[in-house]
């Protein structure tokens, strides 16, 4: 098993189209590290380059102390399952599975084990005689992705690996892909445009956005520290509310209203730099709002609900600021404290929920 690096990797395509744009980060020795960002923003361009199906245009990108710009995929030893599951048309399921253990020369017997076994964590122990043509896109990929896990490569790279199967699979086969990663400790690089489900299932994120990345670490990290207002937005369901604030003090940020202004604390001090802009933007993710149906001790702003989004144990409130801008903001409240519509609310904002952000960039 290795550990990935890249180091200043670039992907431009013939017609200038830069793909990935100077990026760096490690994948550690047996961790699970998911690229997360939205469509086009250049994750299977950077997968493909560290499979070897695309070439380096700068950059380089080393498995432990190799260098392997220059290496087939054959030699990296790396296992791929994509979205457009290749399968071996004339296989039947079993032998697709079966066929990397076999190029590598596994006796007959070590061949079924391995494949009866994962087979089973994957659920495709009833389809193992079915030809792939007889099979859904759903389970087309869980073979794919059964193939890929199976042979213990150096590193195991898998993008939307689940994309094409029913929701209620997804979380299931999500949960079986860590379990395995668990117990084979592969280094493995997972792709995604889905945020949930790259939090639900990695170590650490690597956030891609517009060829560059924007950020890596862990989801505690990125949850509480996003590096910028893209990431801050991007990971978090529903997404961080912003607010215009000005800042008072490097410890101080208050909120306009037409009754006057409403003054909050901060974690810790800001740069005095900003002391005095009123463009600031104040992130507060919407679980972490304290609402009452009163006005409470703690410094809060007032809004009226306007839509109640019943959800399960949780509700979704859709409320309207009293700030000037007239903010509409999303609170996530449990289920029997959900106002109604046309309710009139407090919202507590405490220090340690409250983020800045100048332009895109965080400044606390
Ligand atoms: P993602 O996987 O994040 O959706 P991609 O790596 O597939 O992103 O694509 C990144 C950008 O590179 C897109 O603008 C896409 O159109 C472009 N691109 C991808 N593959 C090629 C290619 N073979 N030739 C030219 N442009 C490409
Ligand atoms: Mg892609």
């Amino acid at each position: 098993m290795s550990r990935v690096r890249l180091e200043h990797v670039w992907k431009i395509y013939p017609g200038n189209v830069e793909a990935v744009r100077d990026v760096s980060f490690i994948c550690e020795d047996g961790e699970f590290l998911s690229i997360l960002g939205p469509s086009g923003g250049g994750k299977s361009s950077t997968l493909r380059m560290i499979v070897g199906l695309e070439e380096v245009t700068r950059g380089e990108i080393w498995f432990d102390e190799r260098l392997v710009n220059k290496l087939s995929p054959h030699e990296r030893n790396v296992a791929l399952a994509f979205e457009t599951y290749a399968l071996y048309p004339r296989l039947n399921v079993y032998e697709n599975i079966a066929f990397p253990l076999r190029a590598r020369g596994q006796s007959k017997s070590e061949v079924d084990r391995t494949v009866t076994s994962i087979a089973e964590a994957l659920d495709l122990t009833s389809i193992l005689k079915k030809d792939p043509s007889a099979l859904s896109d759903g389970h087309r990929q869980r073979v794919s992705l059964a193939r890929a896990m199976v042979r213990k490569p150096n590193v195991s790279l898998l993008d939307e690996p689940i994309s094409h199967m029913d929701e209620r699979v997804r979380a299931v086969v999500r949960a079986r892909i860590r379990r395995i990663h668990d117990e084979l400790k592969t280094t493995t690089i997972y792709v995604t445009h889905n945020q949930a489900e790259a939090v639900a299932i990695c170590d650490r994120l690597a956030i891609v956005e517009q060829a560059e990345l924007r950020q890596v670490g862990t989801v505690d990290e990125i949850w509480n520290h996003p590096a910028n207002r893209f990431v801050a937005s991007f990971v978090g369901e529903p997404p961080m509310n912003f607010i215009r604030g000005k800042l008072e003090s490097p410890q101080h940020i208050s909120i306009a209203t037409k009754e006057g202004k409403r003054g909050f604390e901060l974690r810790k001090e800001v740069d005095p730099k900003y002391v005095g802009s009123d463009n600031i933007s104040i992130g507060v993710r919407p679980q972490q709002i304290k609402l009452s149906l009163s006005k409470g001790q703690g410094a809060s702003i007032a809004g009226s609900v306007r839509i109640a989004e019943f959800q399960g144990d949780n509700a979704v409130l859709t409320v309207n600021l009293e700030d000037l801008d007239n903010s509409e903001i999303k609170v996530v409240v449990p289920s029997e404290r959900m106002g109604g519509e046309g309710d009139t609310v407090w919202m507590e904002f405490s220090p340690e929920i409250i983020h800045l952000f100048d332009g895109e960039t965080s400044i606390i």
